[in-house]
């Protein structure tokens, strides 16, 4: 189902000033505040998504967010989570046409105001692409040059971009005399669409171009190579200006994002520029300490000392052995985390030796196990008392 746009859903246009948005959201929160119409069993939705719209507008960073991806900007596909395994592209996928969308309607008002001028809106910008990208940590601690194919639209070579055939000059669109947008009345608003006949774009072609239909451009799949920086992680953004699809009609080129996500790994856990590695120590080197080697996310190994009488969950860091920080020199830390682990599958002989050695055992080899025990000895007696 699609979601209405907050622009609309608080009454206001785009562009509104924060007053105006404040009195739509006041108007609108009025009208259709559930206590006034009990009759209406959507009542209640209805003021759930004014209230939801008016959350994001009068906020200035949630309402950029908003004016840039529309609804987008806030499904949870943003962080590259979206569908598990997608990676690459969605052709024809909500993000391309929320895209689509808004960007029809910011460069509509910009271009409307110049059409006031009398002057046509001849191109408009291509859509803004996104691009999934989905990485190891190791490429993410690396840095990586990744080829990546992206389906778009290039500028028409025939044509040369004007849609038009020969060099046939485009007309003013007689439907919407050139602005482009086309005013209906809706209850109290005027709203304003895309003109259907020109497509928004203020001019009609005579003699469409017979390789681009008019459009001025045609779809193609675009070979780019992407340097995505050491230091990345889930959620990252990287902006390709100028890498998106062209314009209609020679109008400017829209931008390609990349959005990483970095992969689970099966020895680190990522937190932030920090890294954390859990290992098991026999219990016989817990008990005596000594070396063991570790591995490093650069594919290398780090020697670590264990002390003497290491228990589980004692916690080592390995300075500067963590990720690199995005754009910029500091590195973070590893961090080992010792897990002891009991021996299984005992010979009879190895048996006999732990029976032996409990045998010399005294209450000082096991202060943690004396101490429990003599706690919980004094809360019997206490609950006997
Ligand atoms: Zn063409
Ligand atoms: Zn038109």
């Amino acid at each position: 189902m699609a979601k209405r746009d907050y622009y609309e859903t608080l009454g206001v246009t785009r562009g509104a000033s924060p007053e105006e948005i404040k009195k739509g959201y006041r108007a609108k929160a009025k009208e259709l505040h559930p206590d006034r119409n009990t009759e209406d069993p959507q009542a209640e939705a209805k003021f759930k998504e004014v209230n939801e719209a008016y959350e994001v507008l009068k906020d200035e960073q949630k309402k950029a967010a908003y004016d840039r991806f529309g609804h987008a900007a806030f499904d949870g596909g943003m962080g590259g989570g979206g569908r598990p395994g997608n990676a690459g592209f969605r052709p024809n996928g909500d993000f391309a046409s929320a895209f689509s969308d808004v960007f029809d309607d910011l460069f509509g008002d910009i271009m409307g105001a110049r059409g006031a001028q009398g002057r046509a809106r001849a191109a408009a910008r291509g859509n803004d692409l996104r691009y999934n990208l989905r990485i190891s940590l190791e490429e993410a601690y690396a840095g990586l040059q990744k080829t990546i194919q992206v389906p778009t639209a290039v500028t028409c070579g025939v044509c040369k971009g004007s849609g038009a055939e020969g060099g046939s000059e485009p007309q003013t669109c007689p439907t919407c005399s050139g602005i482009g947008k086309v005013r209906a009345q809706q209850g109290f608003f005027t709203v304003e669409r895309t003109c259907p006949t020109c497509n928004g774009l203020g001019q009609t072609i005579k003699n469409p171009c017979k390789n681009c239909h008019g459009a001025g451009r045609v779809e193609k799949e675009k070979t780019l190579s992407v340097n995505i920086p050491a230091g990345v992680e889930t959620g990252t953004r990287i902006r390709l200006a100028g890498e998106g699809e062209a314009g209609m009609r020679g109008g400017p080129t829209g931008d390609l994002y990349i959005f990483v996500e970095v992969r689970e790994h099966s020895i680190f856990v990522r937190d932030g520029a920090d890294l954390h590695c859990r290992v098991p120590v026999s219990m016989v080197i817990a008990a005596l300490g000594g070396d063991i080697e570790v591995p490093t996310i650069d594919g290398g190994r780090a020697r670590v000392k264990i002390p003497e009488g290491s228990q589980t969950g004692r916690q080592m860091r390995l300075r500067s052995k963590g990720m690199p920080v995005l754009r910029s020199k500091d590195v973070g830390d590893m961090f080992i985390e010792l897990v002891v682990e009991t021996p299984v599958n005992l010979t009879a002989r190895q048996k006999e030796l732990l029976r032996e050695l409990d045998k010399l055992s005294e209450q000082k080899n096991n202060p943690q196990s004396a101490g429990f025990f003599s706690t919980v000895k004094s809360f019997w007696d206490s609950m006997k008392g």
